[in-house]
């Protein structure tokens, strides 16, 4: 049996995609973010799609383990690297690369003795104020890692920017020449740029770029027209009921949306159980055998509910798309005040993926 609501995974428009990126950064080498379920794709899907990638990077030791029993033998790095001993074996284990950005972590790797070496990426502060040195303690924690036998040397230097995605490029120029100035004189490869860096920001592109989101063909700027990348999830669902209500009728919980005339309503079979946002406001666009038709009345968990009237060929069973190609998921998290990171990896296991 199929299930009525599913996702489209859509590998090409991953490696487009990709391709994107090298156009955009073509001196550099590529590690591709895929943590979080390769932002909700499947991680497995997303890292076989992206083979040709330098490296894969994920937030936490779990995610590199998964890709690794999954027969991944390309460089991975943990973001987050690791927060114990034990973490610290895993990742020597699995020959994950770790990413040092703590006091905690340093002197875990300096206590650690003769269990293997690791690869690491010496993470710089420059203003997220998240993870990662601060300038005073960088070059210190840099010489302590050079003397521990355990790391291998020249290790990598890194930062993440926390403003790049603003049309104002102030923040984020002054957060790139921090970086710069801090590892100006320093042995090792360097790496800054998120998507929103590479697609704005030259001067971010350095040894080696880290993109997550335009990989999945989301834009990571608000507002945003783009066209040269290709969305690689689509959110499909059907039409299971077709009812007429009368003008001054509420629909759904709390009947926050009355109908102003007589209304053929649509009730659709999707969610916030299936990851439909539920703060997704009256009037957001739904697809309806490819037209636009406006949600109305609150997003429930199995259903929503939508405004047919203009549509006179319209059946039980007719295909409905939440987002995808033709309505992006960027103006679906406009309509829902979010962004579209938290829609595509807030898909749920009830939803079917089926890839293509
Ligand atoms: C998630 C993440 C990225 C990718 O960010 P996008 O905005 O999705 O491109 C890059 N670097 C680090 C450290 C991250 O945590």
């Amino acid at each position: 049996m199929s299930a009525i609501t599913y996702a489209v995974i859509d590998t090409t428009a991953i490696k487009h995609n990709l391709s994107v990126v090298t156009r955009y950064a073509p001196a550099s080498k590529v590690m591709a973010v895929i943590k979080a379920n390769g932002y909700g794709h499947g991680l497995v899907t997303v890292a076989k799609a992206l083979e040709s990638v330098d490296a894969l990077a994920v937030a936490r030791p779990d995610e590199g383990i998964q890709l690794r029993q999954a027969g991944f033998s390309q460089r991975i790095t943990v973001l987050a690297g690791f927060v114990c001993e034990q973490e610290l074996n895993d990742l020597i284990k699995y020959d994950l690369e770790a990413v040092i950005h703590s006091q905690h972590q340093l002197e875990i790797i300096e206590n650690q003795k003769g269990k293997g070496k690791i690869s690491i990426w010496l993470k710089l502060n420059v203003g997220m104020n998240r993870l990662g040195f601060n300038i005073k303690s960088y070059h210190a924690a840099y010489q302590r890692l050079w003397q521990c036998l355990s790391v291998n040397k020249p290790f990598a230097l890194m930062t993440h920017l926390s403003n790049a995605n603003d049309s104002n490029k102030e923040i984020t120029l002054k957060q790139i020449s921090t970086f710069k100035e801090i590892v100006n004189t320093l042995d090792g490869e360097q790496s800054i740029a998120n998507s929103a860096a590479i697609l704005a920001c030259p001067d971010s592109l350095a040894d080696w770029v880290r993109p997550g989101i335009m990989l999945y063909g989301v834009s990571p700027f608000a507002g945003d027209k783009k066209s040269e990348l290709k969305p690689v999830m689509s959110l499909h669902s059907k039409l299971i009921a077709i009812k007429h209500i009368n003008l001054g009728e509420p629909v759904g919980y709390s009947g926050t949306w009355i109908s102003k005339e007589s209304t053929k309503l649509g009730v659709v079979a999707i969610g916030y159980g299936d990851g439909y946002p539920r703060h997704a406001r009256n009037g957001t666009p739904v697809l309806v055998n490819g037209i636009r038709v406006p949600l109305v009345g609150r997003v429930s968990m199995d259903m929503i509910t939508i405004d047919l009237t203009e549509l006179a060929q319209v059946k039980v069973g007719d295909p409905v798309t939440l987002w995808g190609q033709g309505l992006l998921v960027e103006e679906i998290a406009r309509y829902a005040d979010t962004i579209p990171y938290t829609l595509i990896c807030g898909i749920t296991q009830r939803v079917d993926i089926r890839i293509i």
